[in-house]
């Protein structure tokens, strides 16, 4: 059957990750939970689904070993193209599926732009699990990956591209952002997202540069935020001590969101209350001084 959505999906998900982590270590650069059982309110196959985001989905028998202690049975790599699969649970349906793919490649990419499509398209969501009750009812049995194949794809056709990029060193990361800077226009809002020490700052450093600011770019975290002025207006904003934006807070930073180009370090406290990005970042941590940069760009301009 497929069921209702459940909470503790999500706190399943919290603890796998901790422990694929623990298992492979320096190998992972990113964990997301993905497939039905990540979308919020969505009936799914109670299957939760990972994806890990690695330097390689070429595992060694010696990683696949310590995934093994780890409690995983290993479904190796010809299930899926690009995939190195395990599971948990000993029926169908499994109860964890991990999807161990390259950082970066075309698996990975499909996976979280597939989920994110279900996340923020209730009717195609509704119309996902559908088609999981009717071939359910058509056929008696848990249908395959195959059958949905279809829709999957129509859901890929429209959903936003994800850019990918690793950097070596603090200004491999200012180029990069200088080259998204040509692309920004006033009234664009930039979400700067990742852990303290992965870039975020000298990210929004790089950007600035070549908007023609030529004032130290710094994290505003002590204050609300910066004002500068290059060849356009740039605000930085740093939202790390807000837990939650509450509306009389968003009436003090709104002034920074006017006429300007906008970039937010720590957005994840202006959920549901800062205006759309246009483009979303992302950087982690894949070695001292290497990161891990994801670009997901809004709809192309209208
Ligand atoms: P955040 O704003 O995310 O806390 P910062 O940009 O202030 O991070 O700091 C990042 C630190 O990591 C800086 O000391 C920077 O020199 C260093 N660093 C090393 N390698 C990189 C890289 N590839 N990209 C960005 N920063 C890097
Ligand atoms: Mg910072």
């Amino acid at each position: 059957m497929v069921v209702e959505h459940d909470a503790a999906w999500a706190t399943r998900f919290e603890r796998e990750a901790a422990s694929i982590r623990e298992a492979l270590g320096d190998l992972v650069i990113a964990v997301e939970h993905v497939g039905s059982t990540a979308v919020p309110g969505l009936v799914a196959k109670p299957t939760v689904d990972i994806a890990v985001g690695a330097t390689t989905s070429e595992l060694t028998g010696e990683v696949v070993a310590r995934m093994e202690r780890f409690g995983y049975e290993d479904a190796g790599t010809d299930i899926k193209p690009g995939q190195h699969i395990f599971r948990k649970g000993s029926s169908f349906p499994r109860e964890v599926l991990v999807h161990v793919v390259r950082w970066g490649s075309s698996e990975w990419s499909d996976l979280l732009r597939f989920r994110d499509r279900l996340r923020n398209d209730p009717r195609l969501a509704q119309e996902y699990a559908d088609l999981k009750k009717t071939l359910l009812a058509e056929r008696g049995e848990w249908y395959r990956g195959d059958d949905k194949q279809e829709l999957v794809e129509r859901a890929l056709a429209d959903a936003p591209v994800l850019f990918f990029e690793s950097t070596s060193s603090p200004e491999e990361t200012e180029t990069l952002a200088a080259e998204l800077a040509g692309e920004l226009r006033v009234g664009d809002v930039i979400t700067v997202s990742g852990e303290l020490g992965s870039g975020k700052t000298t990210f929004v450093r790089g950007a600035c540069r070549a908007l023609g600011v030529t004032d130290p770019v710094t994290s505003p975290t002590f204050t609300i935020g910066h004002r500068y002025e290059g060849r356009v207006p740039v605000s930085h904003l740093d939202l790390y001590r807000f837990a939650q934006l509450s509306h009389a807070e968003w009436g003090d930073l709104e002034p920074y969101f006017d006429d300007a180009v906008a970039f937010v370090e720590w957005p994840e406290a202006g959920a549901g209350v800062l205006p759309a990005a246009r483009v979303r970042v992302t950087l982690r941590h894949s070695g001292r001084d290497e990161r891990a940069i994801e670009i997901e760009r809004a709809d192309t301009r209208v």
